[in-house]
């Protein structure tokens, strides 16, 4: 629960407003109520209850997208409706509206929000007491809204940058190891759900220390990169590639056959043979390739491409090696 909290500022921003809106309205409907104000009591109360509910739908669902702008909408109406119903003091609620409206929800919804709950308050005009005091209202409101958004905005940047820099591999633009942990994650369980088949293959230059050896570590990182481009061309756009680490890469490959899956290596093998040079000739590559199991752990996935990548190296390189025809004379040959 304190990781949601702690990973996800909406879903933060959400419960701040749904356990601050039962706390800080109990008390008003309360004492609205009690002064037979019946019609700002059932607001307050119709605003505890929609925000709430905004709340509980955002922890349950986690569609903190639409249970945020739904929260935004309810809030800014309530604070209008409460403004509109007791006056003065009404006005005050708008305030944290117009802030939280913006972490909430997207800019160019939260500014139409905003806009339209300080135009509904200056139409409806009780709330106000002189016209200074209405254009004070509207200054201060469209200052605060200004606030809000630069620092919204800016915060929106930083968390992409940190995102980007938390997952994507500074060299060659690919998604790296930690993506790669959460995507074969999700490929797993997407599998178990919708029986979807599931292909991952490990990748390994071979030789390529003796690139950077003999040509110097700025050919290795070219050659990296020439790499990259060349699988990316040549794979699906629903396919996935990652950088595991030096010079080694993993693809996920959805809703590919075992006849498909070896098509597509036998190509890329051929392309990266073909078209991936270092100054002194050709670079060639090692794959082990294994399609996903019924039940089986992410981990044992890797593993077991893992072996197969192994048994590439092993016998000669510049080869795919499949897990399943590893697999396979082992279990044909055990004993009955
Ligand atoms: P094998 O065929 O068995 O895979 O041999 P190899 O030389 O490719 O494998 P080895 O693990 O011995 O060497 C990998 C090399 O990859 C060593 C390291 O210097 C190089 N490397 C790792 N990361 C980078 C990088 O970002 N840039 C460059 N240029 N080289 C890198
Ligand atoms: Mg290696
Ligand atoms: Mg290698």
């Amino acid at each position: 629960m304190f990781y949601r909290l702690k990973t996800d500022l909406r879903l933060s921003i959400i419960t701040l407003l749904g356990v601050s809106g039962l706390v800080g309205i109990t008390p008003f409907a309360v004492m609205r109520f009690l002064q037979g104000n019946m019609l700002a009591g059932v607001v307050d109360l119709a605003i505890m209850l929609s925000i709430f509910s905004g709340m509980v739908y955002a922890w349950v669902t986690g569609d903190t997208a639409r249970s945020g702008f739904f929260m935004a909408v309810v809030s800014a109406s309530g604070a209008v409706a409460v403004g509109a119903v007791v006056g003065e003091p009404g006005l005050f609620w708008l305030y944290p509206v117009l802030v939280t409206s913006f972490f909430l929800t997207e800019a160019r919804y939260a500014i139409f929000i905003n806009v339209a709950a300080v135009v509904a308050l200056i139409v409806h005009g009780v709330a106000f007491s002189s016209s200074v005091q209405m254009w004070s209202f509207a200054t201060t409101a469209v200052v605060v809204s200004c606030c809000a958004y630069a620092f919204a905005h800016r915060n929106e940047n930083q968390r992409e940058r940190l995102e980007h820099l938390a997952t994507v591999d500074p060299l060659t633009g690919v998604k790296n190891r930690r993506s790669m942990d959460e995507e074969l994650t999700v490929a797993t369980s997407v599998s178990a759900r919708n029986g979807i088949s599931q292909g991952l293959v490990l990748l390994d230059i071979d030789h390529f220390k003796k690139v950077n050896d003999d040509y110097g570590h700025s050919v290795g990182d070219e050659v990296l990169k020439e790499l990259v481009a060349l699988v990316q061309q040549n794979i699906r756009r629903s396919d996935q590639m990652f950088r595991f680490g030096g010079e080694e890469f993993v693809l996920l490959m959805s809703g590919v056959d075992e006849v498909g899956l070896r098509a597509v290596m036998h190509n890329l093998q051929q392309i990266i043979r073909r078209f991936l040079k270092h100054p002194g000739g050709s670079v060639t590559a090692s794959f082990g390739v294994a399609v996903l199991k019924a039940g089986e752990t992410p981990e044992d996935w890797f593993g077991r491409a893992d072996v197969a990548l192994y048994r590439a190296k092993e016998t000669g390189r510049d080869r795919v090696v499949y897990a399943d025809d590893i697999d396979a004379p082992a279990t044909s040959g055990a004993p009955a």
